[in-house]
């Protein structure tokens, strides 16, 4: 049997889509050939791209609205610095609410002035910073909707005229928002959507071409528009299985379905975190992401027994990140809530055993 995966990233995928992904790369599209070894211009492919980038912005509700998708390279840590390559002129506005966010900040810097509009690197991220001004004439807002790091999320954006750009890897599709509010969406696809190798970027078009400086192609939003998401090879596997989820999570019944079951196995872990005596959560409750929940236990002295008890349900991937400590489950679209209840057991069975 399949083991629960509670891995950060990356992360666990739909069976039904690995499946699928094993066969195209033994026979893809019924043409004896494998989907990576075919020209990225074939129709076969370039049918591919076509339906992933138009899934992606009909499940956030973004088609015919001005904005492009684009499936690119690099990581969500090239687009930290692509953001501002592309629309930094003279000043940013930067939410700084974790490991995530100080990156993207650092290499803003390198393009013009920051603002670090508010910061909760005080208590170690362990809560989202509010009541906080953005400048008027900063060029773009940037906040990480979901500290995969620490476990918090933002549940309520800033209202601000300022174009908003977000870094969404570990929580795009997972809960409806209004995206339209967004200028500039981006996601590592290895949180939430496919494995690692693409980034998927969605534009507000108009956004773009307002910074004076020279931009080299590969780093140019406008370029890898101008060539539909095709101006070098694409990522031709990561792109495919991403296609997959999109469409695995369409047919499920979108954001909206998904995002009710994400609710629910949060709820579940929260509700055993905060009645089990042998367990604390360690973020702000007001703030807690329904993606990544950390915890650690009251008493380091279990911990034998609690990771033992883990390996044997088969529960993979709680270890928290070396920079907290303690345990962070990770809850992805594509994790069922039979997982989470499997580690709910194993937290009841500890409190039975101690
Ligand atoms: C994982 C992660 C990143 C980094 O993504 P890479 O694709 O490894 O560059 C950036 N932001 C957030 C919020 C993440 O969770």
């Amino acid at each position: 049997m399949k083991k629960h995966n509670f891995s950060a990233g990356p992360c666990i995928l739909p069976q039904e889509v690995l499946q699928k992904a094993s066969e195209a790369i033994l026979n893809f599209n019924d043409d004896n050939l494998s989907l990576i070894e075919i020209s990225h211009r074939s129709k076969p492919f370039v049918a591919v791209m076509e339906k992933a980038r138009s899934l992606a912005l009909k499940l956030l509700g973004l088609e015919n609205k001005g904005y492009k998708a684009l499936f690119l390279q690099g990581g969500a840590s090239t687009e930290f610095l692509m953001v501002a390559y592309n629309l930094l002129n003279k000043k940013a506005a930067y939410l700084n609410t974790g490991t995530w966010s100080e990156k993207s900040l650092k290499e803003a810097k390198l393009f013009g002035e920051v603002v670090e509009v508010a910061s909760s690197k005080d208590k170690k991220f362990s809560y989202i910073p509010k009541g906080f001004n953005i400048p008027e004439d900063a060029d773009y807002f940037h906040c990480t909707s979901n500290n995969t790091v620490a476990g918090t999320q933002i549940h309520e954006f800033p209202e601000t005229n300022v174009p908003l750009v977000c870094d969404m890897s570990s929580d795009i599709f997972s809960r409806q928002l209004d995206f339209e509010k967004f200028d500039l969406i981006y996601a590592g696809a290895q949180k939430n959507m496919g494995p690692a190798g693409t980034t998927l970027v969605i534009i507000k078009e108009d956004i773009l071409g307002k910074v004076e400086r020279e931009i080299p192609s590969m780093l140019n939003y406008q370029v890898h528009i101008d060539k539909d998401s095709m101006f070098n090879t694409p990522p031709v596997f990561a792109v495919y299985v991403s296609m997959l989820t999109l469409e695995w999570l369409k047919d499920l019944g979108g954001i909206p379905f998904i995002e009710e079951v994400n609710n629910k196995k949060a709820a579940l872990l929260y509700t055993e975190i905060d009645r089990n005596p042998l367990f604390k959560g360690i973020v702000a409750k007001e703030d807690r992401s329904t993606m990544n929940a950390t915890f650690t236990l009251v008493d380091e002295k279990h911990k034998e027994t609690f990771d033992k008890l883990c390996a044997e349900a088969g529960i993979n991937g709680i270890n928290g990140h070396r920079s907290v400590g303690g345990y962070r489950a990770s809850m992805y679209n594509a994790l069922p809530l039979y997982s989470v209840q499997a580690l709910v057991d194993v937290m009841q069975e500890l409190e039975r055993k101690k």
